[in-house]
């Protein structure tokens, strides 16, 4: 028996009925056309959360047309930047408004603490009013010394119709992340969340025409990767896709856009690396590394997957480790002692598990966990935190991304060494560094292939500072300056002044 902290079931209300999610499609909520519904089983509570309508291509296709129309007539990419920014600053304050209705179905529908929910969409309120802040700033270039009859200005204009295809591990935050950046650009579009997580979208649907954005600006369209998610990532209609989610699915979709052409932005998987020098705050490190790993059930992007530890440290910190792995809250979602809920469905616990057993069978140590775990009053599917020791860097299980409380323990001597086993890596989403010498941590910082490095912390994220991956972590960036940028296209506009031009047909 394990000796791990346990939140059983609080017996906490769940909603009466299943929440009822439709299409958002030029302004009208909408079934299928075929009636076709998908249900969502909580994988906490095991009750079915919500009903959506399952969409196919005709539902994309419409939602694609209707984007395009209000994209074309211009009742939203030709208003001021002053009137797109005072709805999006609408939209933040219903999102605040309506902070525990949204959380409850996040937390239900993912299994992810209540706690977390409700952060996760109250912080993407300010990513709303971040967006509304930037709308006013676009500007371009001018150019005024190319001779005095000579005047260029480059402008920055909205790329148009742009899909929006969302995970399910953060369905609200990263859809904030993306769409007022979008909308704050001038482009109009259509949205796919995960048809695990649809719920908090829908709501969105709703406060978006709450708040008086003109219909068909942002359409959204339920249902699976294929055919919808497919659909929105080839027509022709659509001039930019953007997609949050695995890197496999995310190649699919770059080869899907490359037809037409269109601008792909991805935001992908990672294997993030955190290394430990023996001179760094190690107690901190050491709750940095487990928040990093256990934070949404590791179920993260940013998951601090595998540590780098020097040698001489490497037994002592690893057991700090374990044991603050103990203290940490697994269990009821719902109860807001809880730190780490459920594992979003039964293929991705075996695929966790698998992960664990292959790498025990290559001859690591599972020094904590390694099994799912059972919850007291919760019939669903949890599991153990967990530390693999004696791992090598060619197991799967220190290359890949498991997406789940698995951490990895791997040393080095050397600040060489150290990145060279950081960037032995196919992913460069963020990497860390712990130690209180500020030369060791910008070396690191300089030669590490991410698109985030984090120096004696772990996932501190602002609307302000830009995220993306390098490497198959993605392609693009995402919120501050650069987020707004991806969603622009530049055009240059060259103005001769006054009749200066030389004719170049020659008069015989
Ligand atoms: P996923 O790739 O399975 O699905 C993501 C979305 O793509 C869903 O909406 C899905 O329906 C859709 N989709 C599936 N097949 C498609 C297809 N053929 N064409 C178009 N759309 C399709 O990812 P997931 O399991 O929902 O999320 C987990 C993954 O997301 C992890 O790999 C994680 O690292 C990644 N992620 C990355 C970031 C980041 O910012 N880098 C953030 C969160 C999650």
């Amino acid at each position: 028996m394990l000796d791990l902290t346990l939140i059983p079931s609080s017996n906490a209300t769940l909603p009466a009925a299943p929440f009822r999610a439709r299409h958002l499609i030029d302004g009208r909520w909408l079934d299928s056309s075929d009636a076709a519904v998908t249900e969502r089983v909580s994988p906490s509570h095991g009750v079915v959360v919500s009903r959506a309508a399952k969409g196919g291509k005709p539902e994309a296709e419409a939602a694609i047309a209707a984007a395009r129309r209000a994209f074309d007539d211009g009742r939203w990419s030709q208003l001021s930047a002053k009137e797109r920014a005072a709805v999006l600053l609408k939209v933040a304050d219903l999102i605040e408004a309506n902070v525990e209705r949204m959380a409850l179905l996040e937390t239900l529908e993912s299994g992810k603490p209540i706690t977390q929910a409700r952060g996760e969409v109250s912080g993407a309120a300010d990513l709303w009013r971040y967006a509304a802040s930037l709308a006013r700033t676009l500007q371009g270039d001018s150019h005024n010394a190319l001779g005095a009859d000579i005047l260029a200005v480059v402008l920055k204009e909205p790329i148009g119709v742009v899909s929006i295809i969302t995970p399910w591990n953060f369905p609200f935050w990263i859809l904030s992340q993306k769409l007022p950046f979008a909308l704050a650009a001038g482009c109009t579009c259509v949205v796919k969340p995960s048809e695990l997580t649809p719920s908090t979208t829908v709501i969105l649907g709703e406060l978006l025409v709450e708040a008086g954005l003109p219909a068909g600006t942002v359409n959204i369209v339920l249902g699976l990767g294929q055919p919808v998610g497919a659909t929105l990532a080839s027509d022709r209609h659509v001039d930019m896709v953007t997609f949050t989610g695995s890197t496999a699915v995310g190649k699919g979709i770059a080869a899907a856009a490359s037809g037409t052409l269109k601008k792909v932005a991805l935001e992908l998987g990672g294997k993030n690396p955190q290394v430990i020098f023996p001179d760094a705050d190690l107690e901190s490190a050491a709750d940095a590394v487990v928040f990093g790993v256990y934070f949404n059930v590791g179920q993260c992007c940013n998951s601090g997957s595998r540590i780098i530890v020097h040698a001489d440290i490497a037994e002592a910190f690893t057991a700090r480790v374990v044991e603050l792995s103990r203290q940490v809250a697994f269990g009821d979602p719902l109860d807001p002692a809880t730190q780490v809920g459920a594992i979003v469905s039964p293929e991705h616990g075996a695929k966790i598990d698998a992960y664990v057993a292959a790498a025990r069978n290559a001859g690591a140590t599972v020094a904590l966990g390694g099994q799912p775990l059972t919850i007291p009053g919760l019939a669903a599917q949890f599991y153990q935190p967990t530390v693999v020791t004696n791992v090598t860097p060619d197991m799967p299980i220190a290359r890949e991304e498991v997406f789940g409380p698995v951490l990895t323990v791997l040393t080095f001597r050397t600040l060489e060494e150290a990145l060279t086993l950081v960037n032995d890596a196919d992913y460069g989403l963020s990497a860390g560094v712990w130690s209180e010498n500020v030369h060791t941590c910008l070396s690191f910082a300089r030669g590490a292939q991410a698109g985030t490095v984090w120096t004696n912390t772990w996932m501190d994220g602002f609307p302000e500072v830009t995220f993306g991956g390098v490497k198959q972590s993605g392609l693009g960036r995402e919120i501050g300056r650069y987020g707004l940028d991806e969603f622009t296209e530049i055009k240059s506009l060259v103005m001769r002044i006054g009749r200066t031009r030389t004719p170049w047909v020659r008069p015989r």
